[in-house]
């Protein structure tokens, strides 16, 4: 689907869609989560995330960190994932595209085609998420470049070594240090207070870059690299991160 296509939702409140999911977050999710919960990036990544930040936590019995009963604690904040749901966006090239998920069993939401794609995800405050991704995207130019000049490739070969960067990225657990990593998810940390506005995102990448232009480890980098271009729904792909294979 695409912005024109038909589509309309209703969301009833019932809570089952926010059960049971694996929800990816971009920094910028994580500053709108805390700024919403009133807390600070660091305890944001505590209390509602995995994986250092980068996907949202769900509890033993299923249901998302930040539900209270049936509604969302942090509605203002919800991340991009919550917002579109039930849509979902790919994006091929340049191009984007829609697609409607499963709803949830028993959900009480009403699927209709009494508007359009661009009706729906202009009521769900969308706009500034994809914006603030695209932002973060140019970081991967700044890796790209930092890793070709710390990476030897005579050395180590780059599969390998884009295969071992995206291991590290996605482990659940037992992965190393990673302080670009954390910085990215964990802005307040940085220094960068957890406004979530446009001078905050743009201090943050300022930051971001300096980080990045002095690290001089090619893993740790790449690492990030990675970890930077799924949380913001580009994917694990080397042609995102600057692998050459
Ligand atoms: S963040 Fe809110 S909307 Fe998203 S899954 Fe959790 S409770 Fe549901």
């Amino acid at each position: 689907m695409n912005r024109k296509s038909p589509f309309s939702y209703v969301c009833n409140a019932c809570g089952r869609c926010c059960r049971d999911k694996v929800i990816t977050l971009s920094p910028y999710d994580v500053l709108r989560l805390a700024r919403a919960a009133g807390i600070t990036t660091r305890e944001a990544i505590d209390r509602y995330t995995i994986r250092r930040g980068s996907i949202l936590k769900f509890n033993d019995g299923g249901a998302c960190a930040a539900l209270e009963g049936a509604r969302c604690g942090v509605h203002r904040g919800r991340p991009l994932a919550c917002r579109l749901y039930p849509l979902g966006i790919e994006h091929d090239e340049d191009q984007e595209r829609f697609v409607t998920l499963e709803p949830a069993a028993g959900s009480l939401g009403v699927y209709g085609i009494d508007g359009d794609v661009s009706d729906f995800v202009e009521a769900q405050g969308v706009g500034f998420y994809l914006e603030a991704n695209a932002r973060y995207a140019s970081l991967l130019a700044v890796f790209r470049e930092r890793i070709a000049a710390t990476a030897d490739f005579d050395r180590v070969e780059p599969r390998e070594f884009w295969r071992r960067a995206v291991r590290e990225a996605l482990a659940e657990s037992g992965y190393d240090a990673n302080p670009l990593i954390d910085a990215m998810f964990d802005a307040g940390g940085i220094g960068c207070a957890a406004i979530g506005d446009a001078e905050t995102i743009a201090a943050h990448l300022e930051r971001l870059a300096e980080m990045i232009r002095g690290e001089s480890n090619a893993e740790l980098l790449a690492a990030a690299a990675v970890m930077l271009a799924v949380s913001i729904g580009q994917g694990p792909a080397p042609a995102h991160t600057g692998a050459e294979i």
